[in-house]
């Protein structure tokens, strides 16, 4: 999944796109098979334009694993935490 400052827009479509290859518009798009205009995500919230599900889809799971990141990386600090706890009460 990668959202960067431009969103993909098909000719008469009423949804955008991000650059995500799991999005099977996105994917032809990438191909070439498409013919497609590069916005930004302000300019295509302005004419009116969706996010498309597929890509809304990705993008929500994304989140998700960004934040199951995070509680690991959290994870391990308090280990780290209660291993040097541990190491203090136990070297007397
Ligand atoms: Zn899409």
């Amino acid at each position: 999944m990668h959202r960067g400052p431009y969103v993909y827009v098909t000719k008469g479509s009423r949804t955008y796109h991000y650059t995500d290859d799991d999005c099977p518009v996105t994917s032809s798009i990438l191909k070439g098979k498409k013919p497609f205009q590069r916005i930004t995500e302000e300019q295509a919230q302005q004419m009116g334009l969706k996010l498309c599900r597929h890509c809304a889809k990705e993008y929500r799971e994304d989140q998700v694993e960004r934040q199951a990141n995070r509680f690991s990386v959290y994870l391990g600090a308090v280990i780290a935490v209660v291993m040097v706890i541990a190491f203090f009460l136990l070297t007397d």
